[in-house]
């Protein structure tokens, strides 16, 4: 009997994990990162507790693909992801929002303080490059950031984040753009 719930609970946290983690980086999928986005919102509102967003997305993802295949831009995903996740505080979300974008929720953070750890993040990306027999090809991203105090809804926090990413994009990508 004992063995038979043992096994039970271990088939729940399995389930439990593949719901809210996406398969090919180990990150949190989107479902569980708005599911963050939207407790973190509802604590700002309650405690006035300052947050930040981060939406982040790879420059030129799809020339990645078609020059190096898709198995390589698999593998430049899940490195990317590794690179935030092991720069990350305890307390930050970190989850994927679809196909190459990201978000990055930081509690108890506000924005001018924060902004350096975006802007490290983005410099250590910059430095990486991918390789492949004599092709070498420039990795970067772009990030939009917004603070919670900026917003006086969750949706007008994201858009926010999303019209600063389409900044950066548009001043010339490998860039964080967070007024
Ligand atoms: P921009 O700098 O404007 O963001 O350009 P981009 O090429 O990164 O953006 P675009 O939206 O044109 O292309 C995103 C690409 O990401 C297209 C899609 O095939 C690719 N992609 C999305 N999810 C995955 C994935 O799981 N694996 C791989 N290899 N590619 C993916
Ligand atoms: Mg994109
Ligand atoms: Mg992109």
């Amino acid at each position: 009997m004992i063995e038979l719930q043992c096994s039970l609970i271990e088939a729940q946290k399995l389930l439990q994990h593949q719901a809210t983690h996406d398969p090919l980086t180990g990150i949190l999928n989107r479902r569980a990162i708005m599911e963050a986005l939207s407790k973190e919102w509802a604590r700002f509102t309650r405690t006035k507790n300052n947050f930040t967003l981060g939406f982040v997305d790879i420059d030129h993802f799809k020339k990645i693909n078609d020059l190096f295949g898709h198995s390589i831009g698999d593998d430049t995903l899940k490195e990317i992801c590794e690179s935030f996740t092991s720069s990350l505080r305890e307390y930050d979300v970190f989850g994927r929002y679809g196909g190459e974008e990201f978000l990055i929720i930081s509690p108890q953070t506000t924005l001018p303080d924060h902004l350096s750890i975006y802007e490290r993040k983005r410099e250590e990306i910059a430095k990486k490059s991918i390789h492949k027999e004599n092709r070498t090809h420039p990795l970067s991203v772009s990030i939009g950031v917004a603070s919670s105090h900026e917003a006086s809804s969750l949706d007008e926090l994201v858009s926010l984040a999303d019209t600063r990413l389409y900044a950066a994009k548009e001043s010339g990508r490998n860039a964080v753009v967070y007024t």
